[in-house]
């Protein structure tokens, strides 16, 4: 957070996946715990419990690698604000607009 580095962010569990970017170098960013408050309950569920549809873990891995280029490289539109989600069994993607938490513990000090 200090540091103001972007963060891509992926997840991958049973059929489900999901993308973020949390480039905090632009004004009215969105951190990892707006969307994911440190203190908030959740169920700890494991993937080697829960287990993972082996490609999605790809295709997150790729779209990870495909947003820290493009913040790299400074083209296009990054996923900064939005989490992209996938339902790998219906073969169905949507995305979500994340707004910056005005009380989060992390960037709203
Ligand atoms: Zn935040």
């Amino acid at each position: 957070m200090q540091q103001r580095k972007p963060l891509v962010s992926g997840a991958a569990m049973r059929f489900d996946g999901q993308v973020a970017v949390f480039d905090l170098t632009k004004e009215n960013s969105p951190c990892y715990a707006c969307l994911f408050p440190e203190d908030a309950q959740v169920e700890d569920v494991q993937c080697s419990v829960m287990g993972v549809f082996a490609p999605l873990t790809g295709v997150v891995g790729a779209l990870q690698a495909m947003e820290a280029i493009k913040l790299l490289a400074q083209i296009g539109t990054s996923l900064n604000g939005r989490l992209l989600l996938l339902d790998a069994k219906n073969g169905d993607w949507r995305s979500v607009k994340v707004a910056k938490d005005p009380g989060c513990k992390v960037c709203s000090r």
